[in-house]
């Protein structure tokens, strides 16, 4: 039988717009029967999603994503940690020092979007980010003040590099992030790996210890699916996959957890070992 899983996701913690148990309780409904938080510096939402993972009797893990920070594609490389002991001592400091960056980062921008005339305040930002906070609350911002419908038109208009408000990435290498989730006992995967460039720097991520890649990921497309899948098989990395869901109103996927077919029941028994 074939398994539906969700191994990408994120919470009010981060950038999503639903709490760990909303997220539970949304991930049984669709059919999903492994979830793994992967919230962005954070790991706060695990007590809440461990306690609705056994009220609904959901099989649930606590992962975590670590957004870069660098010279040429490094600022477009996500990583993934799966199995990582978040009481590993440092791990939690590391990510509040993460997560302290990121505020001074939405101040920078915010004082570009006060320039640009916009009367944006770092405390409107902040008021619906329970803990890391991100582009998206700028975004979420700017349409709670009727500047922009969505949170993708004030990333296209503000956000994103080359516009007024960006400003650059404070996150940590993708060496310091592979080594910090390994470090706490985790393993160390690429998410969607068709931002983070092409062959050479994902070559460039394996040789920094990188173990696994995005290859079952629901914004790829089967020929995507097919060369990501290929390479983790030649380079003997481990295979994983999910939605990247964020939850409603974000204008992203809507529809928690991927499918595994039969033939790829070894790919995720692996996942799942090393998912723990
Ligand atoms: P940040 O972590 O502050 O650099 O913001 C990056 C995050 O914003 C990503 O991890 C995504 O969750 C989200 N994001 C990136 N591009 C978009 C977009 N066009 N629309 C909505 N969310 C986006
Ligand atoms: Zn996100
Ligand atoms: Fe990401
Ligand atoms: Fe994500």
């Amino acid at each position: 039988m074939g398994k539906r899983v969700e191994l990408h996701c994120h919470t009010i913690f981060s950038d999503g717009t639903l709490t760990p148990a909303e997220l539970v309780s949304r991930a049984k409904k669709s059919g999903v029967e492994l979830l793994t938080l992967t919230d962005h510096d954070s790991v706060s939402g695990g007590a809440e999603l461990f306690a609705a993972g056994r009220e609904h009797g959901l099989d649930v893990r606590l992962g975590i994503e670590i957004n870069c920070a660098g010279e040429g594609a490094a600022d477009r490389v996500h990583i993934l940690g799966y199995g990582i002991d978040p009481e590993s001592p440092g791990f939690q400091e590391r990510l509040a020092e993460f997560r302290e960056r990121r505020t001074v980062r939405a101040s920078r921008i915010v004082d570009n979007l006060r320039g640009l005339g916009f009367g944006i305040e770092l405390a409107q930002v902040r008021a619906n980010a329970h803990e890391t906070i991100g582009r998206p609350h700028v975004a979420d911002a700017l349409k709670r003040l009727g500047v922009v419908k969505s949170r993708k038109e004030a990333f296209d208009r503000f956000l994103v590099r080359g516009k007024p408000g960006f400003v650059e990435s404070m996150g940590p290498s993708p060496a310091e992030a592979i080594a910090l989730i390994r470090d706490a006992g985790g393993t160390a995967c690429l998410a969607h790996p068709q931002t983070a460039g092409k062959e050479p720097e994902l070559e460039q991520l394996r040789a920094l210890g990188l173990q696994g890649v995005e290859v079952n990921y629901a914004g790829h497309s089967p020929s995507q699916v097919r060369a990501y899948g290929n390479w983790a098989e030649a380079k003997g990395l481990l295979a994983v996959g999910g939605s990247d869901f964020h939850g409603p109103g974000t204008g992203r996927e809507e529809r928690l957890g991927v499918d595994y077919g039969d033939a790829e029941a070894g790919a995720v028994e692996e996942v799942l070992s090393r998912c723990s």
